[in-house]
């Protein structure tokens, strides 16, 4: 049985509106969400723009501090700042964002990029420095002389790339992945894909993947989480997930991506259409936030946000339809 090494607790971050008029008001960017990890799984945390899977990314790795609620990373409490987090936890969770174009440093190398984490975290002695980097940038599929070169230097792909193998250079057991994929090139966004599957098979990681793509989630995830207005709607195996969605949400979505095969083609729901667009995380509606747009709303769903009800086999779903 695997560990979990992430365990998020009824998490929360709210954001203050700021001005005085808005004295005591917050943007509710996650507003208590539960999810594990295992050493070794994928979950898939997906989501429109404003849904809060962002905010869960830099809450995960440190980039905010939480409002309420816990994150712990092997047993140990990690939710607070990345300043206030030891080395060794930084060292084991690492980033990938989403745009390698402004994630590296433009005025350094590719070897001062991978060497500085080695340094930092002292994972060789400074001879060692260069086959590390020719290590690191085997893993990633790129030639030695690359470590000689500049971020403009490269293509999307590569940068990328680049910023993978630094994110490995602390040899992490967890990486998140925010979007690593969104702003490439359809060309090479497969074998960023790929690439990221090896490595976890070769190093038994555990990634946060953090996507607005559904489909994709399909190969990558072993579990996906799907995200609404700051609060988990649905999560379960990815098999579950894609065969039997529960929530309006996720069947609202999942009816509007293509299918490649009769298989995928067997489990598409019916297609909904949602009313209107995702409301403003300032004004969330009352009840289940989701019955602005939902074709199945019913007036208990105005005025009574519905709790998780888990299922078999670790599906669970956020909806008062669900628990009639
Ligand atoms: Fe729709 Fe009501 Fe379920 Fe919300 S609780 S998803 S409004 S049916």
């Amino acid at each position: 049985m695997q560990e979990d090494i992430f365990k998020v607790n009824n998490l929360k971050k709210y954001f203050p509106i700021g001005g005085k008029d808005n004295k005591n008001k917050f943007v509710k960017a996650i507003d208590g969400i539960d999810f594990t990890i295992k050493s070794g799984e994928t979950l898939g945390l997906v989501g429109e723009s404003g849904s809060g899977k962002s905010t869960t990314a830099y809450t995960v790795i440190g980039m905010y501090g939480i409002t309420d609620g816990s994150i712990s990373f092997k047993g140990k409490d990690i939710g607070v700042e990345t300043n206030k987090r030891s080395l060794s936890i930084k060292r084991e969770i690492q980033m990938v964002f989403q745009d390698p174009g402004t994630s590296l440093n433009p005025q350094h190398t590719v070897y001062q990029i991978l060497e500085l984490p080695l340094k930092i975290h002292k994972i060789c002695s400074p001879k060692d420095y260069p086959n590390e980097i020719a290590r690191l940038l085997d893993m990633v599929e790129l030639p030695h002389e690359y470590m000689h070169k500049y971020p403009s230097m490269l293509g999307g792909g590569e940068k990328q790339m680049v910023a993978i193998a630094r994110a490995l250079a602390t040899r992490p057991s967890a990486i998140v992945l925010d979007e690593p994929t969104s702003a490439l090139d359809v060309s090479v966004q497969a074998k960023i894909i790929n690439m990221l599957l090896r490595l976890q098979k070769e190093m038994n990681l555990s990634y946060l993947f953090i996507t607005h793509d559904l489909s994709l989630m399909r190969n990558v995830a072993d579990r996906v989480a799907i995200m609404y207005l700051g609060k988990i709607a649905e999560i379960a195996p990815t098999e579950s997930f894609f065969k039997n969605p529960r929530h309006p949400y996720t069947q609202m979505l999942l009816s509007s991506i293509p299918v490649i095969s009769e298989e995928e083609e067997k489990y598409k729901p019916e297609r909904i259409h949602s009313q209107g667009e995702i409301p403003s995380p300032v004004n969330v509606p009352k009840g289940c936030s989701f019955n602005t747009r939902c074709p199945f709303s019913m007036d208990k769903c105005k005025e009574v946000d519905p709790q998780m009800i888990c299922f078999e086999g670790n599906h669970s779903v956020r909806c008062h339809l669900c628990s009639e």
